[in-house]
C-alpha cells in the first residue's frame, strides 16, 4: 500500500482480477426473481417469462464521453448505468439487470473502482436493478466503461421510434438544455483551475445545471406516469444526443414530418439566466445540447385530456406528413427546417 497523505492507495495487482471483481461485488444485493444466477458463474442466468426481452449496451471512454478532473468517479458510475436504463425506458420498458465491464490503467488504485463502484450500486439501488456481471481488464491508459442493460415488457406494450402517425402531438419530459450547460460551466471552471489552482469558485448559480450533467436520472418515473395515466405513446426515444437529432430519428424512421414551436420548449430558469451569461441561444442549446436522458414521445390527439397540465410533460409540437418537413417554428413564427445540429438559419423556408 502506498500512503498518500491520508489517502490509502491499494495498487490493483495486491487484489488480481477474482479478488478484484468479488471486492468490488460482494455488497451488491439481488432484487429480481428474473435473476437465476447473477456474478460468479460464466453467465448469467435470467427468467423473463413470457416477455419480450429488451437489451442495449454504451460504451463510456475517459477523454472521449468523460473527464476525470471535473467528473467524481461515484457520479461516473451512477451515469453509466442512468445512460442505459433511459434506452430501457424509452422503449416502455422495465430495466430488471446490468452488466459493467471496465477496463483500468495501472493509474488507478482500488480505492478508485471502489469509488466507480459506489456510484454503480446507488444506481441500482435506487432503480431496482440486478448487477448480474461484467467483464474486468486492463487497458495502457484511461478507464473505458461498458454497460448493458437488460429488461423486459410485455409484446402489446413495447413502443418504437418508427410508429408516429400524422396529427399525433409531440411530448417532452422535464426541460431540456441544462446538461450542456453543465458541461460549459465545468469546462469554464476547469480553464480557470489551470490559470490559478487557489482559485474558489462560486457555482451556486449553476447547480443545477451540474447535477443534471454529473448526476442525470433515467426517466423509470415518467414510463410509470404514462401507464397511470393509461396513455400508451405510440413512438419514443430518450434524448441523449439533443432534441433537434431524436425529432428527426423519430420523424424519419416514422416516415412523417413535423413541426416544433420554440415558444413551447421547456427550458429551466438557470438555462436561461445562464444562456443569457455566456451568450448562447438557449433555444439552440435545448435543441443540440444533448444529455439530457429525457423522454421525448408522441401521442395520439385523443390522449391530450390525459396529459393536459401535467407538470412533467410538455407537449411541444404535432406530427404532420412527410412532405412538409421538419421544422422549427419561431417565436417569429417563421419556419426553420431542423437539422441534426439543431437548424440552419439559412435555410429559412416562408
Ligand atoms: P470469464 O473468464 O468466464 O469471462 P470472469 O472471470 O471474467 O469470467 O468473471 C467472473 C464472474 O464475474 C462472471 O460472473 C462475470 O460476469 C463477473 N464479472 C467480471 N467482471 C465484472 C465486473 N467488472 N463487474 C461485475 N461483474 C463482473
Ligand atoms: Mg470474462
Amino acid at each position: 500500500m502506498i500512503e498518500d497523505k491520508n489517502q490509502t492507495r491499494t495498487s490493483l495487482s495486491e487484489l488480481g482480477e477474482f479478488g478484484l471483481i468479488n471486492h468490488l461485488t460482494k455488497n451488491f444485493k439481488l432484487q429480481h426473481k428474473s435473476t437465476i444466477k447473477g456474478v460468479g458463474d460464466d453467465a448469467a442466468v435470467l427468467d423473463l417469462k413470457d416477455k419480450q426481452v429488451l437489451v442495449t449496451t454504451d460504451f463510456l471512454v475517459e477523454g472521449v464521453h468523460f473527464d476525470l478532473s471535473y467528473m467524481p468517479l461515484k457520479h461516473l458510475g451512477y451515469k453509466a448505468i442512468m445512460v442505459n436504463l433511459s434506452d430501457v425506458y424509452a422503449m416502455n420498458g422495465d430495466a430488471s439487470q446490468i452488466t459493467v465491464s471496465i477496463a483500468v490503467s495501472n493509474r488507478f488504485p482500488l480505492e478508485a473502482l471502489e469509488e466507480l463502484y459506489e456510484g454503480i450500486q446507488l444506481a441500482c439501488k435506487t432503480y431496482a436493478i440486478d448487477l448480474v456481471g461484467g467483464d474486468t481488464t486492463s487497458s495502457t491508459k484511461g478507464l473505458l466503461i461498458s454497460v448493458t442493460a437488460i429488461g423486459s415488457i410485455k409484446k402489446k406494450d413495447v413502443v418504437y421510434r418508427n410508429t408516429a402517425k400524422q396529427n399525433d402531438l409531440l411530448v417532452v419530459s422535464g426541460d431540456l438544455g441544462a446538461s450542456y450547460l453543465g458541461l460549459q460551466v465545468l469546462e469554464r471552471e476547469k480553464q480557470v483551475f489551470k490559470v490559478n489552482p487557489n482559485s474558489q469558485p462560486d457555482l451556486t448559480a449553476y447547480t443545477y445545471l451540474i447535477e443534471r450533467q454529473l448526476k442525470p436520472e433515467a426517466r423509470k418515473d415518467i414510463v410509470k406516469l404514462l401507464k397511470d395515466l393509461n396513455v400508451k405513446p405510440t413512438a419514443m426515444i430518450d434524448i441523449s444526443d439533443g432534441l433537434s437529432s431524436e425529432i428527426l430519428h423519430i420523424c424519419t424512421q416514422s416516415k412523417v414530418g413535423c413541426n416544433v414551436y420554440e415558444e413551447k420548449i421547456p427550458l429551466d430558469p438557470q438555462v436561461i439566466a445562464t444562456c443569457e451569461e455566456f451568450e448562447l441561444n438557449s433555444t439552440t442549446v435545448a435543441l443540440s445540447g444533448g444529455e439530457d436522458y429525457e423522454l421525448l414521445f408522441t401521442i395520439s390527439q385523443e390522449d391530450f385530456p390525459k396529459i393536459k397540465g401535467n407538470p412533467h410533460l410538455t407537449v411541444i409540437g404535432h406530427i404532420t406528413q412527410e412532405s412538409e418537413g421538419v421544422n422549427l417554428v419561431t417565436r417569429a413564427n417563421q419556419q426553420i427546417k431542423l437539422t441534426a445540429q439543431g437548424w440552419n438559419a439559412l435555410a429559412k423556408e416562408d
